[in-house]
């Protein structure tokens, strides 16, 4: 079909403060960035253009928007129920009692807050590991709440960790057929299994082989446990490590597991709030890094930790510097640092997830995910002597003035631009009161 003589879409921002971040976050000053028909089409100063929409940038940083590798989106109605809980306290609590309660309806509301929340916070990417697959009235409901978002996601269709009957493979057969007929998109879909740090190999085996039939990456939990001591070597023994696989957590996985991981081209997603209030194990970021392995971060369940990316940067960062390297003490030969982390929250979460050609900096081609804080915030100001340094130390979602993806402005002006936001707020509240209820009767029940 034959469009090629209309005007291209441009939206040019003018004279930021440009920060990328590949191949390594760098500072570019008084930089323009053109965005045409939804993608970076040219960086740098003053730039020659006509019939564009403007933004000025002159008091903005602009970074490329940020990628969160994952997260439980459906608990975000269940924000803070479980703070200062053990892992146990939370998997009671959170992914056998109020999970099976959520209809359909809930794990909208559950998806669409979460989502406008991550837009909100510059968060322009995330994988949604959706472990709320009771029906397919909830497939349908957790679809739908992140494409009337307008984020990029990977819906991760996950089984719900108590319920053995809900792991069907022809409902995920057909929510790839009915939901994601094509493989792109601003929405796509993964696979999100329970995998063998919590089923028997056999089981795993199954899902793996029903991704790969599906073409769908892989998202798993993994830790050295009771089920497995070691997950990884289980899977090279079964013949399924691979490159698909984002493994999350496994801060007590041994070296050698590290190593297949590696070697298999697989990536991590470490999320360190939330492994370092549950106790999932030491901070692991010097080791993943030491063992090359690609790596994004996560606010993983906002039931427990702080949602933002600007939290999880600081949480990886201070965590991290506890981290003893190969002699004991710190990694004088690797040393983690502010900027590694700002690249960890963009571009590694984006190679992380498979969509490095897509997003994660601001290469030429590149789809328009951005986010534009306002410079002269007075917790900001002034940004001179390290811009880098006051995004990843100091800044915080309130900052964000704009964001856009694809070119599109989802964030302006401080705020979202979604229509509904008033009536996603009054219902997310009533499912929580009566989630909250619910929970306060069958405690009265137990203590009877
Ligand atoms: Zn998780």
């Amino acid at each position: 079909m034959g469009d090629h003589h209309r005007t291209p879409h441009r939206t040019l921002l003018r004279d930021g403060l440009v920060i990328d971040t590949d191949p390594q976050p760098a500072v570019r000053p008084h930089t323009d960035v053109l965005v045409e028909d939804g993608r970076i089409a040219a960086v740098g100063t003053r730039l020659p253009v006509h019939d564009a929409q403007m933004i000025d940038a002159r008091e903005m940083i602009v970074l490329p928007g940020f990628v969160d590798t994952h997260r439980h989106l459906w608990q975000t109605i269940l924000r803070s129920a479980a703070v200062d809980a053990s892992l146990d306290g939370y998997l009671s609590r959170i992914l056998d009692r109020h999970a099976r309660r959520l209809t359909p309806a809930d794990v909208h509301t559950g998806n669409l807050l979460g989502a406008l929340e991550c837009l909100d916070a510059g968060v322009t990417t995330v994988q949604d590991f959706s472990h709320i697959q009771y029906t397919p009235e909830h497939s349908a409901a957790a679809v739908l709440a992140l494409r009337t978002a307008g984020i990029r996601a990977v819906f991760g269709y996950g089984y719900p960790v108590f319920d053995e009957a809900a792991r069907q493979a022809d409902r995920v057969r057909r929510v790839r057929t009915e939901h994601f007929p094509s493989r792109d998109g601003l929405v796509t879909m993964a696979l999100a299994p329970l995998g063998p740090s919590f089923a028997p190999i056999g089981t795993a085996r199954e899902d793996w082989l029903l991704a790969r039939e599906l073409e769908l990456p892989i998202a798993v939990h993994v830790h050295a446990g009771p089920v497995a001591q070691r997950p990884i070597a289980a899977l090279q023994e079964a013949g399924l490590l691979g490159a698909d696989t984002l493994y999350v957590h496994g801060n007590s996985l041994a070296d050698p597991e590290l190593k297949l991981i590696a070697d298999s081209g697989g990536a991590m997603a470490i999320t360190p709030a939330i492994e370092a209030s549950m106790r999932f194990g030491p901070p692991m970021v010097g080791r993943l890094r030491r063992a090359g392995i690609t790596t994004g971060l996560g606010a993983d369940a906002v039931t427990s930790a702080p949602c933002d990316m600007f939290s999880q940067m600081r949480a990886a960062l201070m965590s991290g510097h506890f981290e003893d390297g190969p002699d004991g003490g710190p990694d004088e030969g690797l040393p983690l640092t502010v900027p590694d982390v700002l690249r960890m929250a963009t571009m590694g979460g984006a190679t992380a997830l498979g969509l490095d050609h897509a997003v994660g900096s601001l290469g030429i081609g590149k789809r328009a995910d951005l986010l534009l804080l306002r410079a002269d915030a007075v917790n900001l100001a002034p940004v001179v002597h390290d811009p880098i340094g006051a995004v990843v130390l100091a800044a915080h979602p309130g900052n964000i003035d704009t964001v856009l993806v694809e070119g599109r402005p989802v964030k302006r002006g401080g705020r979202l631009t979604h229509q509904g936001l008033g009536g996603v707020l009054t219902e997310a509240r009533q499912v929580a009161e009566r989630l909250r209820e619910a929970d306060a009767a069958a405690a009265a029940e137990a203590e009877e």
